[in-house]
């Protein structure tokens, strides 16, 4: 009930839209059945051949009952006699007349369950992408891509189930009052009965939410370790290992399928014990109403068929109701994924400084940073003074890549300050920050998609022009050119269809297509050639002056070209001597 709750909190508008439309498929459901009691009367009354023109008793000979006189009443003030075919009439067009508007619900109903899943995917996109560095790579992508593609569904039908129970519990209604304004007794032993029947029947729901839990568990856990999987599957087939994919997956695959198997089990199980349920109190009521009571036969007929209705309908809202807590689970999950990442936001800093040209230097001051106890900088100072290339070089480990972290303000230190012209990074306003650097990193992974959106990354101020200009000076327009589609050819996954130097130069052109004031290198040159590395040296040569440089490398080619270079140690950082020196 909490999801169908969130739902109509969420969705505020659509859901008074849908339940509007509900009830007023309930009333024209009420109207068309209302008209059933006199016409049984009338089929009964006249032994069952009553003929097609034929009309209820009046004057003297009334209806039997109550409801019917009623029903006659309110026929006569519309100018129509009860006649069959104008009872009949009523039952046909009050049912078509229902259902119109369940195809209007049915069909709303579709088009917000799209927006649902939809929304989340989009609202998990934008709280992952916003949450703070430290939250994002504690992030697995399989448990995310489940989240986005696995979850999102289930979440959306959760939604549809919860609105078509909705549906049910209308309609539920609808033979609630025609049954009580017939004979409120015998609705009252259906109600009861029907709540006796839910009951017992209730460890099947719970059978199914479990489950549903246990398959949101699962499929979660089975996407990480898939998408690790696949990202080693070359090796594992180099050393002619791949079966061990299969026994390092077995785990959750047989863990899903038994939670598959267990829904499908409360599911059956649950349509099994209502059926015969509900048939034995209605043998019982029929047997009370007859035997018993002594109704009449048409009155008997009608509350059979209402209750009958009742009955299967309360059946109905269990059933939807126990689909609804299945997905249930995963709607929650993903929420929570969002939450998370909410509550991880990054802190952006004062919003519409202007942009940052960076004119003096970036500077580190006394900077302490840990991410367990050790610290792998401590009270480190260093200056990139701007429009010169600086150099960071050192083993592996000793915290270079942390070192750019900070200044591109994806890692905030413990202690001491990073300035960007004298102001904190924390100051400034750091989308404008970012926007005014280029960051080349280390692994050199595309986009599946065309080199143009590599470069452009979908951003529509960014003309074909400037992603040739930007290639260009990548050193990468004429291999671009020299495939099939040029601009447009397909890079393949991650990449795969150029080589690791190919697909360096399109990260670089990436990193220059927009102009930045600081360029960072992140160990970025390390597959490129003899040739392309002196490409690129070249290009460096000319950017050094109009932008600042900062280049993680072990490359000789590029310390050589440094203004500046900082040897990175465990505990320490030495300026170097450079080659001008
Ligand atoms: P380098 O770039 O010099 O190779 P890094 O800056 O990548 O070194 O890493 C420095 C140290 O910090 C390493 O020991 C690494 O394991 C650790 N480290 C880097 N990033 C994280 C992180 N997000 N969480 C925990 N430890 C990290």
């Amino acid at each position: 009930m909490r999801l169908l709750r969130q739902f109509v909190t969420r969705y505020p508008w659509q859901s008074v839209l849908l339940i509007l439309i509900l009830l007023a498929a309930g009333i024209a459901d009420g109207l068309g059945l209302s008209a059933l009691l006199p016409m049984l009367n009338l089929a009964f009354d006249s032994g069952g051949s009553a003929p097609a023109g034929g009309a209820l008793p009046e004057g003297g000979e009334t209806p039997d009952d109550d409801f019917s006189r009623q029903v006659t009443r309110v026929l006569g003030a519309l100018g129509l006699s009860p006649t069959l075919g104008t009872l009949l009439t009523v039952i046909v067009l009050g049912i078509s007349i229902k259902r119109v508007f369940i195809f209007i619900a049915e069909q709303r109903i579709g088009y917000i369950a799209a927006d649902v899943a939809t929304e989340l995917r989009v609202s998990m996109l934008a709280a992952l992408t916003r949450s703070r560095w430290s939250h994002f790579v504690g992030q697995s992508t399989g448990r995310l891509a489940n989240a986005m593609a696995t979850e999102a569904w289930r979440a959306s039908n959760a939604y549809v189930f919860a609105i078509k129970l909705l549906v049910l519990v209308v309609e539920l209604g609808v033979y609630g009052v025609l049954a009580v304004l017939v004979s409120w007794q015998a609705t009252l032993i259906t109600i009861g009965a029907s709540l006796v029947i839910i009951v017992l029947s209730h460890g099947f729901v719970r059978l199914a939410r479990k489950a549903g839990k246990g398959q949101t568990r699962w499929y979660a856990s089975l996407l990480r370790t898939l998408t690790d999987l696949l990202g080693s599957v070359k090796s594992l087939k180099a050393m002619g290992r791949e079966r061990q994919a299969e026994a390092l997956l077995k785990h959750e695959t047989h863990a899903l399928r038994r939670e598959l198997k267990r829904e499908v089990l409360g599911n059956a199980a649950l349509d099994g014990a209502q059926e015969p349920l509900q048939t034995l109190v209605l043998g019982i009521g029929i047997y009370v109403a007859i035997a018993r009571l002594g109704m009449d036969i048409s009155t008997v007929t009608f509350l059979v068929l209402i209750l009958a209705r009742l009955l299967s309908q309360a059946g109905k809202v269990q059933k939807q109701y126990q689909k609804m807590i299945a997905c249930e689970s995963a709607y929650w999950s993903l929420v929570g994924v969002i939450e998370e990442a909410r509550a991880a936001e990054e802190p952006m800093g004062p919003v519409g400084t202007a942009r940052i040209e960076l004119r003096d230097a970036i500077r580190l001051e006394n900077v302490t940073l840990a991410y367990g106890e050790e610290p792998v900088l401590k009270d480190l100072s260093l200056a990139i003074p701007a429009g010169q290339m600086t150099c960071l070089v050192g083993e592996s480990g000793t915290g270079k890549s942390t070192i750019a972290d900070l200044i591109i303000g994806l890692t905030r230190p413990q202690s001491g300050r990073v300035t960007v012209d004298g102001a904190a990074i924390g100051e400034l306003d750091l989308r404008a920050w970012r926007r005014a650097i280029g960051y080349v990193p280390q692994d050199n992974l595309l986009l599946h998609e065309t080199v143009l959106r590599n470069v452009a990354l979908a951003d529509d101020s960014i003309t074909r022009e400037a992603v040739s200009a930007a290639l260009a000076r990548a050193g990468a327009l004429e291999f671009v050119l020299a495939m099939p589609g040029g601009l447009d050819a397909d890079v393949g996954e991650g990449g795969a269809r150029l080589s690791g130097g190919q697909r360096q130069r399109i990260l670089i052109a990436r990193a220059l297509v927009h102009e930045p004031r600081l360029l960072i290198l992140d160990e970025a040159t390390s597959a490129l050639d003899a040739t392309t590395e002196q490409a690129l040296c070249a290009m460096l040569e000319s950017l050094r002056g109009s932008m600042t440089i900062l280049a993680i490398t072990h490359q000789q080619a590029l310390r050589a070209l440094a203004d500046r270079i900082y040897r990175v140690e465990r505990g320490g950082i030495t300026l170097l001597p450079t080659g001008g020196d």
